[in-house]
């Protein structure tokens, strides 16, 4: 049986950028996703924010053009334009992500196993087992340390007797190719009850894609339905598609309960949605992947280098959550608002001035994950945890 440091389920950007950061680190690691080809059923719109991309390098060609621009809509269509100084939004070409991502992970040593399905684990006393299949045929592997990036429905988190994810909103989208676009690029959100209860629908349109989208709670909410009656709502009045080409659909469960409390064990921890870390409000969970997953490749460092099994338990969801106690309230609020005319009353607000300062906020706000890469770095070896606190 083949034994690594690590071994981490999911190949998505929280599995790829704990696996290139641990990689680096000089840990043997292996990734492991279902997917044959990580370009392909990505299942994310790829907005990266501000923050994001002023704290991460990106490789060359795998962001769209900058969005300065956004307009927000009342169910009735009244609209609220909103712009901002700086660059906020880029569209990632997730596809190109992953895998300039993966070629990292390879150039530094990892293991990558595709059309592999993570099938559940065995627990040694100072090990564990960990049960794959790939193609049909079933393996095993040891490994100090397992990593669950398996998405929001992890099943590593059930295994390793973690908490699991309980609040989800459902997510479809169809991404256009336009043939000429000489608009400028803008992200569109739409507030409607019926066709996006308790979220958005959305144009993301920076002039190379347009992905149109519906996000809601699923129970009554159909999401392919929901798209094909809010294409016709905005059909000719916001966006005409004549000349645009399908290129495909994107969609998923977007875990918005916050980050979880227990994300670590002795044998493991979780990262990305599989932790929940995804903001309840914007249900952003991009910058999170890669904040989160650089504290916990920090942490597995130390658990290696130590050889201390209890290091891991410094990574906890508790230095997160008060982080979110506003966020988890307004999104509350926003999922008990069931009713349009409620929502038209609500879009007076933000037409006034206290209203549109808030919604600059909200979409112009420098807001992230906390900021944890860096001052762990900064106290490399004595990983002080309360520095996280002071995050931005
Ligand atoms: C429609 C939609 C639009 C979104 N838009 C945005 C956005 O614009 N900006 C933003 O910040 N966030 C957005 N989000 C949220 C964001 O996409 C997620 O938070 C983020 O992609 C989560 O990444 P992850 O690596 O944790 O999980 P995932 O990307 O879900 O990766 C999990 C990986 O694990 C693999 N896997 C799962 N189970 C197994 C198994 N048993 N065996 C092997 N492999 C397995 C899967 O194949 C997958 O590759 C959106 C989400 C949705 C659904």
């Amino acid at each position: 049986m083949k034994f690594y440091d690590v071994v981490i389920i999911g190949a998505g950007l929280a599995g790829l950028q704990c696996a290139r950061l641990l990689s680096g680190g000089g840990a043997k690691i292996l990734l492991v996703d279902r997917k044959t080809d990580l370009s392909k059923s990505v299942h994310t719109t790829g907005i990266f924010v501000r923050k994001t991309l002023e704290d991460f390098d990106f490789p060359p060609g795998t962001l769209g053009k900058a969005v300065r621009r956004v307009t927000l809509y009342s169910p009735k269509l009244k609209s609220l334009n909103l712009t901002s100084e700086n660059d906020e939004f880029r569209v990632g070409k997730m596809g190109k992500i992953y895998q300039a991502f993966l070629r990292d992970c390879l150039a530094n040593g990892a293991e990558f196993s595709n059309s592999t399905r993570y099938i559940g684990i065995e627990n040694n006393q100072s090990s564990t087992i960990v049960k794959l299949d790939r193609n049909g045929a079933a393996f095993e592997v040891e490994t100090k340390v397992l990593v669950g990036a398996d998405g929001a429905n992890s099943r590593v988190a059930k295994d390793l007797r973690l908490d699991e994810n309980k609040e989800w909103i459902v997510g479809y989208e169809e991404v256009f190719h336009p043939v000429n676009s000489n608009d400028e690029p803008r992200l569109h959100c739409f507030l409607d009850a019926e066709l996006a209860p308790g979220y958005l629908a959305w144009i993301a349109d920076d002039g190379e894609e347009i992905h149109i989208g519906v996000g809601g709670y699923a129970a009554g909410f159909n999401p392919r339905e929901a798209l094909k009656i809010f294409k016709e709502k905005i059909s000719g009045k916001i966006l005409s598609l004549k000349t645009a080409k399908l290129a495909e659909t994107r969609g998923g469960q977007i875990p918005v309960g916050g980050v979880l409390r227990k994300i670590a064990s002795e044998n493991g921890l979780l990262i990305g949605d599989a932790a929940g870390a995804v903001s309840p409000l914007t249900a952003g969970g991009l910058d999170p992947c890669l904040r989160l997953s650089a504290m916990a490749a920090q942490v597995i460092l130390e658990r290696l280098k130590t050889d201390e099994p209890k290091v891991l338990l410094n990574y906890s969801g508790e230095l997160f959550r008060a982080r979110f106690v506003s966020r988890l309230w307004m999104r509350r609020i926003i999922a008990a608002v069931s009713n349009q005319k409620l929502l038209e009353l609500g879009f007076g607000f933000l037409r006034g001035g206290i209203g549109r300062k808030f919604a600059k906020h909200v979409f112009f706000g420098r807001g992230s994950f906390p900021d944890v890469e860096l001052k762990i770095k900064a106290k490399r070896n004595s990983l002080d945890t309360s520095l996280l606190k002071n995050g931005s």
